[in-house]
């Protein structure tokens, strides 16, 4: 059942009706359901559980607000992370630090230093020059830090171009045939203990045929290493299962069906294996709340011009995404229109020439499938201030990101005092 839906008329998050929101925070405000991601986190443990005792490190940066790795922390939940500011956030959610793992291209020596001192699982490497720069950090704070290898199986996967991550032209990842030499040549760097290999190959993945491949491609380097006297201990088999955007099209693979063709596949493995779960456990958990502004004809089909606009939730603009809409309280009936923000961009755009329930100006709409990547994204171009976050949980909610008014911006800035001098 979703955790959004409609009673007497009007749409709820969990027991809470979206008007109460809107009206004591205003709008636009992201709205999570706290009992939907939990329940997509037992529905993934549960298709993993004829694996032992994997480790599923969400990944934090599909939705990094504290309440939310929080809840996720206290589902038993690891974290993934890709910067000393989501190392710390996990943390100071009380994600164990034998949970973590610290993922990304570009981690800097200042990045390494501090998840050496305060613990983690692994750190997936992307590089040979990346391992050589831990192993000096690790020298210098005196600590061993446990590695993997994060390897770019060069599969396709069928995703949209700008979150593909594992083709050989991408940034990420050691080429797979030099991950051997890489192995071989870690021995010789002080500080550092080779845990085992990982991949992740892209994001909102709607077919299981690129995973299955990436991970077959994984097994046999595993089998190649050992054979060559490495000990290998964990296998990370990385996040990016798809969540469903629109209605109409075709379901991702389920996680049950996920869980077998992962179950099948590391048969005899014998090893940790590591999931990093983003989308899937937050992108159909959260809504973005927004109210329409008014409305303008236009030349094919009406504008709706909503308050909430692509700084708020870039997706639509940055990768062409699909979101579905609905009034909060429909009317009835049905309209064509194409739904726009009020940012100065013509990519200010959500949806075009989209059916939609009919609104009118003053009425409340949301946007479905906001809880992954979305307020993570946000900025606050045309001096738009960040939308606020609001967690549900059962009857009860709370804002957990509340909304810095123009003044808080404003103080942050500084005229030098030379300008200030001019009058
Ligand atoms: C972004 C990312 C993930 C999460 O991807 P989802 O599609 O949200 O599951 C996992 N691992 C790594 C290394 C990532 O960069």
């Amino acid at each position: 059942m979703s955790h959004f839906h409609l009673r007497d008329g009007v749409t709820h998050c969990e027991d809470v009706p979206l008007p109460t929101i809107a009206q004591a925070v205003g709008t636009p405000v992201f709205v999570y359901s706290a009992n939907a991601m939990r329940s997509q986190a037992k529905a993934l443990r549960a298709a993993l559980a004829p694996l032992g005792d994997p480790l599923v490190a969400y990944a934090v940066k599909a939705n990094p607000n504290i309440a939310v790795l929080t809840a996720l922390a206290a589902e038993g939940l690891g974290a993934d992370v890709v910067s000393g500011g989501e190392y710390r956030r996990a943390r100071a959610a009380g994600v164990a630090p034998d949970k973590i793992v610290f993922s990304g291209v570009g981690k800097t020596a200042a990045e390494m230093r501090l998840a050496l001192e305060g613990g983690l699982c692994q750190f997936n490497l992307e590089s040979f020059p990346e391992a050589e720069m831990l192993s000096q950090v690790a020298q210098s704070v005196g600590r061993t830090a446990p590695v993997a290898f994060r390897i770019n199986p060069d599969v396709d996967a069928g995703s949209h171009a700008k979150i593909s991550t594992g083709a050989a032209h991408n940034k990420f990842g050691i080429p797979i045939d030099e991950t051997a030499a890489a192995c071989r040549a870690l021995q010789s760097l002080p500080g550092l203990e080779l845990m085992g290999l990982a991949v992740h190959i892209g994001s909102q993945l709607t077919r299981l045929a690129p995973l299955e491949a990436a991970i077959a491609k994984l097994g046999g380097m595993i089998a190649q290493l050992r054979s060559e006297g490495h000990r290998i201990h964990t296998a990370d088999l990385g996040g990016g299962l798809g969540v469903q955007y629109d209605p109409s099209s075709q379901p991702p693979p389920s996680v049950e069906d996920y869980g077998a063709m992962v179950t099948r596949l590391t048969r005899g493995w014998n090893v940790r294996l590591i999931f990093e779960p983003g989308r899937l456990i937050v992108g159909n958990s959260g809504v973005l709340l927004t109210e329409v502004i008014r409305i303008k004809s236009g030349p094919r089909s009406p504008f709706v011009i909503v308050d909430a606009a692509m700084n708020d939730l870039l997706r639509p603009s940055l990768y062409d995404a699909w979101h579905e809409f609905g009034a909060v309280a429909p009317r009835g009936g049905e309209m064509v229109a194409d739904v726009v923000g009020p940012v100065c961009e013509s990519g200010d755009v959500f949806a075009l020439a989209r059916r939609l329930d009919r609104v009118q100006a003053g009425d409340l709409m949301l946007i479905h499938t906001a809880g992954a990547y979305a307020a993570a994204m946000a900025g606050t171009y045309n001096s738009r201030a960040l939308a606020p976050e609001v967690l549900v949980d059962g009857g009860e909610w709370a804002v957990v990101r509340p909304r810095r008014g123009d003044e808080a911006y404003l103080a942050d800035e500084d005229v030098p005092p030379w300008l200030k001098r001019a009058e």
